[in-house]
């Protein structure tokens, strides 16, 4: 997973968030436990993929909410 942009982690854990989102609240709505669980599981991994690995591909620094084309801390351009 090296040298994945940033822009793509951030697209990846927004889709997941949203997976985790849905399922919880679907599972809570139909009560379906398993559903509420998967969902919860899918949240807390999209934050797992947020935290390791949204970094700057130059510095390796993490970016946390910066969503820029350039690195807060380096500022080189991250979506070569
Ligand atoms: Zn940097």
């Amino acid at each position: 997973m090296k040298h994945t942009s940033p822009k793509k982690i951030r697209r990846i854990v927004r889709a997941l968030f949203g997976l985790g989102v849905l399922l919880s609240i679907g599972g809570a709505l139909a009560s379906a436990p398993p559903a509420e669980v998967a969902g919860i599981a899918v949240l807390l991994g999209s934050l797992a993929v947020h935290f390791s690995l949204y970094r700057c591909p130059c510095c390796g620094k993490f970016l946390d909410r910066s969503s820029g084309d350039f690195c807060p801390y380096c500022g080189k351009n991250m979506n070569p």
